[in-house]
């Protein structure tokens, strides 16, 4: 995808309303309602609810990846960003360091402009946020600062799919690419292996919300993506996810919704206290998730060559 040929929703939002946008998400922290924990911290005061993270931004690590799904990938790299902590609690996370142990530092929001266009010097494809629902205002401010000096890239919106409709709703406009994992299909699950009561609930309305601004994935004469939305599912042994709903309900969105089904589960962090996740996924596991995807309609799988 040529940068010239490209022109990214926030840019086409304008300066003046990504600095409202900006201002509004602010708004949200000083009683904080990011997420659906609704902490009520004052953000702005640099107090911290469930995700620990106060006023400023803080990165983890950033660069062109390769190992994001193909349409982000293409030759360059998805460009992202990893941003420290997180709003849910996986007990099972395969990043764990970055979002409980917190490794990362506290940066400006000049500092994530600056390394954004970094990102596009290098000519990754994208600018990948992953985990940022609870720094979403200081990326947008960066994003405003950045458009200034030339950014042009879409911004991916990876999170873990427990979002606020409120927040999202100021994020129309902004985010070309929504990757929102779908974790468990259904609540008690989130209950049991993140820490909040109503994952699948939130998850199905931000799932709607998403896809109503960006409709389905679409991607470039390359195969590079440019705007939609794509959806991520680890499967979990003994079905612990609930992968046949969260394919019902993907494929009651549209069955074009773009879908990766992710064999690469391991115990990890706190894994050993669930039993039933203690252990990798079978390959009879993970082609029966393959299989729930496809019976619900869903054909749009990434890497589908390697999962049949
Ligand atoms: S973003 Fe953080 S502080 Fe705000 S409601 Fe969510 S977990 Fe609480």
């Amino acid at each position: 995808m040529s940068t010239t040929e490209f022109r990214p929703a926030y840019a086409h939002l304008g300066a003046e309303e990504l600095a409202k946008r900006a201002s509004a998400l602010r708004e949200l922290m000083r009683s904080c309602r990011l997420c659906p924990r609704n902490c009520r911290a004052d953000r702005l005061a640099d107090e911290v609810g469930v995700c620990g993270v106060g006023a400023q931004p803080v990165v983890s690590s950033y660069g062109p990846h390769f190992g994001e799904e193909t349409p982000l990938v293409g030759r360059s790299g998805s460009g992202t960003i990893f941003l420290t902590h997180c709003n849910l609690k996986c007990i099972f996370c395969q990043n764990y360091d970055i979002s409980h142990l917190g490794h990362g530092r506290p940066v400006s929001r000049e500092n994530v402009a600056e390394i954004m266009l970094t990102l596009q010097q290098r000519g990754c494809h994208n600018i990948n946020w992953v985990t940022p629902t609870h720094q979403a205002p200081m990326l947008v401010d960066a994003t405003h600062i950045a458009l200034g000096r030339g950014l042009r890239l879409p911004i991916v919106y990876n999170c873990g799919g427990y979002e606020s409709l409120e927040a999202l709703r100021l994020l129309d406009g902004i985010v070309d690419i929504y990757m929102p994992d779908a974790k468990y299909g259904d609540d008690e699950a989130g209950r049991q292996l993140s820490g909040v009561q109503d994952y699948w609930t939130r998850c199905r309305e931000a799932l709607t919300e998403m896809h109503r601004q960006v409709g389905d994935l679409q991607v470039d004469a390359d195969g590079i993506a440019q705007r939609g939305l794509l959806v991520r599912h680890l499967v979990l042994p003994e079905d612990m996810a609930g992968t046949g709903p969260i394919m019902e309900f993907l494929a009651s969105l549209s069955r074009n919704t773009y879908i990766n089904v992710m064999a690469q589960y391991r115990p990890q962090y706190r894994a050993h206290e669930v039993p039933a996740i203690n252990r990798p996924i079978t390959s009879t596991e993970f082609r029966r998730a393959v299989q729930a995807a496809l019976d619900a309609g869903l054909s749009r799988l990434d890497q589908r060559r390697a999962l049949l």
